[in-house]
C-alpha cells in the first residue's frame, strides 16, 4: 500500500473541427463526461485541429457551443493542437535523439501497392527503414517499431492486443504535408493535460497501441482507456462528421441526450428531466460503465438512436 493518493481523474473531449457535431461524437462526449463526473473528476476539452486541411471554419464555435447547450461543461480552456506544433516538433526531435525516426518517401500509392491490409490502411513495408531509395526526396517521416505486441486493459472492450511490426508497421508522425500526425499530437497533448482517463469511440482501438507505444518511447505516463461502441448509420458505417450525418439538435438537448443515455446502455432515468441540469444530476450518479454495449449499433440517420431503431449487430472492432 502506497502512500500516494492515485491521481486524481481528469478526462477529455478531443473533437476535430470538421463539422458540427454528430450522434456519434455525442456518445463519446456524453461517456466521458458522464464518467468524469461520476468519479469526481475534471473534463477538458481539446479542438484537434492538428489537420488543418480538414478542420472547417467556425465548426469548433459550433462544437462548444452545442456542448454547452448540452449541459457538456468543460474545465479550464479549450485546448487547440493548431498551436502546440512546438510541443509536438519538441516530441519529435527527442524520439529522432533516440534513432526513432526515419524520413520517407513512398506515396500514398506506392505503400498501398507495397503492403498488405491492415487495420488502418496498408501495414508500411518499411522501404526507407534503412535510407530513402536512390534519387528519391523525403516526404514524411516515420517511426521505427519494435517486433513486441503492446497490450492494453480496455475498461469496455476488455483486452486490446497488437503486434505493431506485423499489424501496423513503422507510422508516420510527420506528414508528407508537414503536419504532425494525429497519433504524435494526441499522446503529447494528453499527457500534457495530464488526462489519466480516455473515453471516446471505438473506431480509435486500433490506435491505441501506437499511442501506449509512443507515451513508453517518451516517458510519459499511461492513461486508462475506454472505448464506447460506434454509432452506425443503415449501410453498417460509422456515423462521421465528414459525412456530415445525422447533427445533433442543440435547440433539442433533452432528446439528445437520452438518446445518447440509452445508446450507451444506461438505465432509464427516473422521471423526465426539465432541462439539462435536471438530466446530469439525475444522470452522473447512475453512470455505469459496465453497462456501456461492447458493440456497435445501426442507428437510422433520421432517428438517431431511438429505441426501436436501433438493432444490435456483431462489433466491427478488431
Ligand atoms: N479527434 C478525434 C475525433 O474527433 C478523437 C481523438 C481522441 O479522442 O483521441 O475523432
Amino acid at each position: 500500500m502506497g502512500s500516494r493518493h492515485p491521481a486524481a481523474y481528469r478526462g477529455r473531449f478531443a473533437p476535430s473541427p470538421s463539422g458540427p457535431l454528430h450522434f456519434g461524437s455525442l456518445v463519446a462526449a456524453v461517456a466521458s463526461f458522464a464518467d468524469a463526473r461520476q468519479h469526481g473528476g475534471e473534463w477538458l476539452v481539446r479542438i484537434e485541429d492538428v489537420d488543418q486541411q480538414r478542420a472547417v471554419p467556425g465548426a469548433d464555435r459550433q462544437i462548444l457551443s452545442t456542448l454547452d447547450a448540452f449541459g457538456l461543461h468543460w474545465d479550464g480552456a479549450v485546448l487547440y493542437q493548431s498551436q502546440r506544433t512546438e510541443c509536438y516538433e519538441a516530441a519529435l526531435a527527442q524520439l529522432r535523439r533516440a534513432g526513432r525516426c526515419y524520413p520517407c518517401a513512398c506515396t500514398r500509392r506506392e505503400i498501398a501497392a507495397s503492403g498488405p491490409a491492415g487495420p488502418e490502411g496498408p501495414i508500411y513495408s518499411g522501404r526507407c527503414r534503412n535510407g530513402l531509395p536512390a534519387g528519391r526526396d523525403p516526404r514524411s517521416e516515420r517511426l521505427r517499431v519494435d517486433p513486441i505486441a503492446i497490450e492494453v486493459e480496455d475498461r469496455i472492450q476488455g483486452p486490446v492486443r497488437q503486434c505493431l511490426a506485423t499489424e501496423v508497421g513503422d507510422f508516420v508522425l510527420r506528414r508528407a504535408d508537414g503536419f504532425h500526425a494525429y497519433q504524435l499530437a494526441v499522446v503529447v497533448d494528453d499527457a500534457a493535460q495530464q488526462i489519466n482517463q480516455i473515453v471516446r469511440g471505438a473506431d480509435l482501438l486500433s490506435s491505441t497501441p501506437r499511442q501506449v507505444y509512443l507515451q513508453r518511447l517518451l516517458g510519459l505516463e499511461q492513461p486508462r482507456y475506454a472505448h464506447v461502441p460506434l454509432a452506425l448509420d443503415a449501410t453498417g458505417r460509422k456515423l462521421s462528421k465528414t459525412l456530415a450525418s445525422a447533427p445533433v439538435d442543440p435547440r433539442d438537448p433533452i432528446a439528445g441526450l437520452a438518446r445518447a443515455w440509452r445508446f450507451l446502455g444506461q438505465a432509464p432515468l427516473p422521471e423526465p428531466p426539465a432541462d439539462v441540469s435536471v438530466f446530469w444530476q439525475q444522470a452522473i450518479p447512475r453512470w455505469r460503465i459496465d453497462a456501456v454495449p461492447r458493440a456497435g449499433r445501426r442507428i437510422d440517420a433520421d432517428d438517431t438512436g431511438s429505441g426501436d431503431s436501433a438493432r444490435s449487430q456483431p462489433s466491427s472492432n478488431p
